[in-house]
């Protein structure tokens, strides 16, 4: 027997109405490109997201038709993504970080017909079009005065004079909610990337679950400020949340500096943000020198990589910023965990708190997690077993894109993550598969390794890689980049990690370097470390 509850379809456009009708006025702040600081509320972005929708229609976009977009986290972008995904199409955020050939690559194969992008970008929109051949229009998201004087891109239209010439005469139209509503490739850092096709329902589950007390804890009392960017993952879906729950939204656009997000976190009343730990790390650093510390800023969920303990300990101690750790990817809409803590963790000390929320966290209601060793046999939740990460629920991906083969192993994803999980459900991840460190037989985690390190006073950031060896087949190598000013040396970094981290653990070599190679995430390669350094120690005694 069904329940008789009406079926109303989850949609991505009924987020954007609900704002409008309950939250009409309440704010958008947006970082132009230009610099300068855009306002306006939820009411006019919903107006402007209809006329939106209606240029796109006349220039022929249909439901299921893929539109790009190259943005930063602007108001422009925002409408884009509701007008496109409200109107049944797919809405494809690309990375600007990317390579060109790669970006030609996903465009193509997404078989994008309009590129929304910002005037930033127009160099790179000019270098791909030959490329690519299926993107009929090209729209640049501004107003007349940063059109170019002559372009090779054909059909090129000024999104303002789109806008212009549309009236919001527009009424969202219904579909069935597992409708695509987003395409987002992963990096692709072994082989081509994939695209992940986020579903309106996967869309709107996901963001009640960012909602979530313990996870973002959204409220129309919020003022939240995505540093993730747009362009990867929907920005943790953020933007879909604040127009759920009605926050005040601020997009930072290209200012992503320390000083920069300090000054609009300020400015603008930011309670509650997130991004990934070298976002942080600026911000921190800008803090410590100004001796400044945020007046309204409550919390933050980090992610993408792991944030390390010494940072969490910085912002809550010395700033008053809880930090939430959370893990996720492309392939989980990204949200899988969270890092709260429980009421068990009341009584410890401020050092052990931090430590526990440098665990990746608990899974968020909807995301089922376990792990499994090489047979696919599932380890237990002692907190000991290192295993395959395994997940699976509503916003998990269960085919990529165009796949010939499924993403799932016996209706698991598997993550590629090695992991812990706890007696109270806390995972912890211990390494890429592709990252661990197989010295001997056993396994050393770079990331515990990394973590421990960063604890130094004079470390600002390292990553640890494992390099072949003779007799060990691979040991540890550590890469360090000191604080401006610290001066510290590999007998020093060993005696420190000494104590932390059993005695085989300790990295063969320390190399200092001026900075970690990042990826277009924010994310270290250790792919080129690896390229470079892998055989460092080939001539160590066997
Ligand atoms: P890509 O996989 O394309 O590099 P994603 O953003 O999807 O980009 O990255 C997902 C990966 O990032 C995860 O599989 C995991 O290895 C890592 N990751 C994400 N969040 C965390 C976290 N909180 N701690 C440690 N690693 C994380």
């Amino acid at each position: 027997m069904f329940g008789s509850m009406m079926d109303r379809p989850l949609l991505v456009s009924s987020l954007l109405e609900h704002a409008e009708r309950q939250f009409g006025g309440t704010e958008i702040v947006s970082r132009e490109t230009s610099g300068a600081l855009h306002r306006y509320t939820f009411r006019e972005a919903a107006s402007r997201s209809r006329r939106l929708a209606r240029a796109l229609a006349k220039v022929g976009v249909a439901h299921g038709s893929r539109v790009a977009t190259l943005a930063w986290n602007n108001h422009r972008h925002l409408e884009a993504y509701f007008a496109v995904s409200g109107s049944g199409a797919v809405l494809h955020t690309c990375n600007p970080r990317l390579h060109p050939e790669q970006l030609a690559y996903i465009l193509n194969h997404a078989e994008d017909e309009v590129l929304l992008f910002d005037t930033t970008f127009l160099p790179l929109a000019e270098a791909i079009a030959a490329l690519c051949q299926n993107i009929r229009h090209y729209v640049l998201l501004g107003g007349r005065e940063v059109m170019p004087d002559s372009s090779p891109l054909p059909n090129l239209a000024c999104y303002e004079d789109l806008l212009a010439d549309s009236d919001d005469d527009f009424v969202w139209p219904e579909f069935d909610e597992r409708t695509a509503s987003s395409l987002c490739y992963t990096s692709g850092t072994t082989g081509n990337p994939k695209g992940v096709l986020y579903s309106h329902r996967s869309t709107i589950l996901h963001s009640l679950a960012l909602s979530l007390p313990d996870t973002l804890s959204l409220s129309a009392h919020d003022c939240v400020l995505p540093v993730v960017p747009m362009f990867h993952v929907n920005a943790w879906g953020i933007p879909y949340a604040a127009a759920m729950n009605g926050c005040k939204l601020v997009l930072p656009g290209p200012q992503l500096d320390g000083a920069s997000l300090f000054e609009l976190m300020e400015r603008e009343d930011v309670t509650c943000s997130a991004g990934v730990p070298t976002i942080w790390l600026g911000l921190a650093q800008h803090m410590e020198k100004n001796n400044v510390k945020p007046s309204t800023m409550k919390r933050t969920v980090v992610g993408g990589s792991a944030m390390p303990e010494a940072l969490i300990r910085t912002f809550s101690e010395r700033f008053g910023v809880e930090v939430r750790h959370a893990w996720g990817m492309t392939e989980t809409s990204p949200l899988g965990t969270q890092g709260s803590l429980l009421p068990k963790h009341a009584d410890l000390c401020a050092a052990q708190q931090c430590a526990q929320r440098a665990k990746q966290g608990r899974p968020v209601f909807g995301v089922e997690m376990r792990i499994v060793d090489a047979d696919g046999k599932e380890l237990p939740r002692d907190g000991k077993a290192m295993g395959e990460l395994m997940v699976r629920g509503p916003w998990i991906v269960a085919e990529y894109f165009k796949g010939e083969k499924p993403a799932l192993r016996d209706g698991w994803f598997p993550t590629g993550d090695i992991a812990t999980i706890d007696t109270d459900g806390y995972m912890q991840i211990t390494d890429r598969v592709k990252d661990v460190i197989k010295s001997g037989g056993e396994w050393i985690s770079s990331i515990d390794l990394e973590n421990a390190a960063t604890g130094h006073p004079a470390v600002l950031m390292a990553a640890v890689i494992g390099a072949s060896h003779p007799k060990w087949d691979e040991r540890p190598v550590m890469f360090l980049v000191t604080k401006p000013g610290h001066v510290v040396d590999k007998a020093e970094i060993l005696a420190y990690l000494g104590d932390k981290v059993a005695k085989w653990w300790l990295p063969d070599a320390v190399i200092f370097l001026d900075g970690l190679p990042l990826g277009a995430t924010g994310k270290v390669q250790k792919m080129d470390l690896r390229r470079q350094y892998g055989d460092v120690l080939r001539g160590a005694a066997a």
